[in-house]
């Protein structure tokens, strides 16, 4: 069993009262480690040391931030094997795929930031004087658990690159990739109090950090309901506030589509990591007259996503992450069924004496006012929602109170023309790839701010206007 301390001003410490939290095998249910559950007295010191480290950090040539972060990088690439055994099993996501949905992002972030933090413009003349960009200062990061390094590392990756010192907690479902981040930081040679980590519960330290004065930016990834209280506590002291939030995101077929490929990504999307993706399409809007041959494909399409033990290299979907997640789910298929959605493949799970395991469900017939149509399940299941109009089935996909992501598959130009009436931060027509130069974040209640490319990076810096 793996035991860590908290990470504070460049030192393992332990926290100022001996409680913990133990990590579980969500596939085994077999405890593999624990971490500290700190207190408000741990953020407390967390803050000090970043801020003591604050201004030689920001004062250093943006090219030697840079080297730190290359280094890093390299840290990580030679450490990814445990990287990915650690995130699988603290996950649950299949072995073979931790590296490819996980850890990549981690090295790629770092590279990226490091170009982004030496080529950025800091300062920019005009007619009045410059506008100068700097750093805030001291920025925490309060993540969720189902992507748990990278969404620590997009967002502190670009904190750390633009000049700032950091504070992360991780969420205490799967913190044990972020200890391994915190000695791979240490590795890369990073300066003390730069990178701090605190490991607790969201309402002790999460609290303790969103109401914390000596911290200037927060940038929050979780639930709207996290984030909406998390957003509140942090006003009070006007931090500026980066919340990356829930989705319900649709992807919409239109006449003329490739439907192998559309199911294909419908399922991709909605299955992998057990449907624990904020940006999974979960809603499957389909022409009413192609239901039939779309229903066929997709139960096929199901069947290829044998559900097991993550370190059997035939399984596509591990479990689900916790016991309470299980419930929350199979809570969704029953209501699901109650509602006369129609199952076309899954159903409810039976029990989870030997893992929290969930087949991949599909309800077709979906309305768009069922429950499973309206909120986050965060688990593999697809609703499928026929429609008779495309201008019927552009209301439906804007009928959510999300707007992180969408899809489209058509013909390419009509395609085109309908991702751009998506209300949403993200669509990808005809199951076109992004990347880490891309913004990343929400419309409505998926959140403030956004993640990634130039925006990503410019959310850490301050703007001040210098008039001479
Ligand atoms: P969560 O909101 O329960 O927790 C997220 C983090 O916030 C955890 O570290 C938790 O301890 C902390 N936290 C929760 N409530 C808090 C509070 N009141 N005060 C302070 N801290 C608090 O979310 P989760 O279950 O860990 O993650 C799943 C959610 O995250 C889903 O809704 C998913 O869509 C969302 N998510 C969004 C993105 C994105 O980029 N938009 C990415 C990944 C996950």
């Amino acid at each position: 069993m793996k035991e860590y301390q908290l990470f504070i001003d460049g030192k393992w410490t332990a926290g100022a009262e001996d409680r913990w939290i133990e990590v579980e095998n969500p596939a085994t249910k077999e405890i593999i480690g624990k971490v500290p559950r700190g207190n408000a007295e741990d953020v407390d010191r967390a803050v000090a040391a970043a801020r003591a480290a604050a201004e030689s950090w920001a004062a250093k040539a943006p090219h030697e931030r840079s080297e730190f972060l290359r280094k890093l990088s390299e840290v990580i690439e030679k450490r990814k094997d445990e990287f990915c055994t650690t995130i699988s099993s603290e996950l649950g996501i299949p072995l073979k795929y931790a590296f490819d949905y996980h850890v990549s992002g981690a090295i790629r972030e770092a590279k990226y930031f490091a170009d982004m933090c030496e080529n950025f413009e800091y300062e920019q003349k005009t007619d009045c004087g410059m506008i100068r960009r700097e750093p805030f200062g001291v920025v925490a990061g309060i993540t969720p658990w189902n992507y748990p390094l990278d969404q620590a590392t997009f967002k502190l990756f670009a904190a750390m690159a633009a000049g700032n010192t950091v504070v992360l907690k991780p969420s205490q479902n799967a913190p044990l990739c972020c200890c391994i981040l915190a000695e791979a930081i240490e590795e890369a040679g990073f300066p003390n109090g730069v990178f701090n980590l605190v490991t607790g519960a969201g309402g002790e330290v999460g609290n303790a950090i969103a109401l914390h004065e000596g911290i200037d930016a927060l940038s929050f990834t979780g639930s709207t309901s996290g984030g909406i209280e998390v957003g509140k506590l942090a006003l009070s002291t006007v931090k500026k506030i980066t919340l990356e939030l829930g989705g319900k995101s649709p992807l919409v077929v239109l006449e003329g589509a490739d439907l192998e490929a559309a199911v294909a990504d419908a399922c991709s999307s909605a299955f992998m990591n057990t449907g624990q993706t904020c940006c999974a399409y979960t809603r499957m809007l389909i022409p009413e007259a192609k239901k039939d041959e779309i229903e066929a494909l997709l139960k096929a399409e199901a069947e290829k996503y044998i559900t097991g033990d993550p370190l059997d290299p035939e399984t596509e979907v591990g479990p689900l992450i916790s016991e309470k997640a299980f419930n929350k789910v199979k809570g969704y298929i029953e209501k699901g069924i109650a509602e006369n959605a129609r199952l076309i493949a899954g159903g409810v799970p039976e029990n989870c004496d030997k893992g929290y395991y969930v087949n991949p469900t599909i309800f077709s017939d979906v309305s768009n006012d069922m429950t499973i149509a309206r909120e986050e399940i965060f688990g593999p299941v697809l609703a499928v929602i026929p429609y008779k109009t495309e201008e019927e089935a552009l209301a439906i996909a804007n009928d959510t109170n999300y707007g992180l992501y969408g899809a489209v598959y058509g013909e390419p130009a009509a395609a085109l023309e309908f991702a751009k009436k998506i209300k949403a931060g993200g669509v990808h027509v005809n199951g076109a790839g992004g990347g880490v130069d891309m913004p990343f974040g929400g419309y409505k209640q998926s959140g403030i701010g956004r993640e990634g490319g130039t925006f990503g990076f410019e959310d850490f810096l301050e703007i001040k206007a210098l008039c001479y």
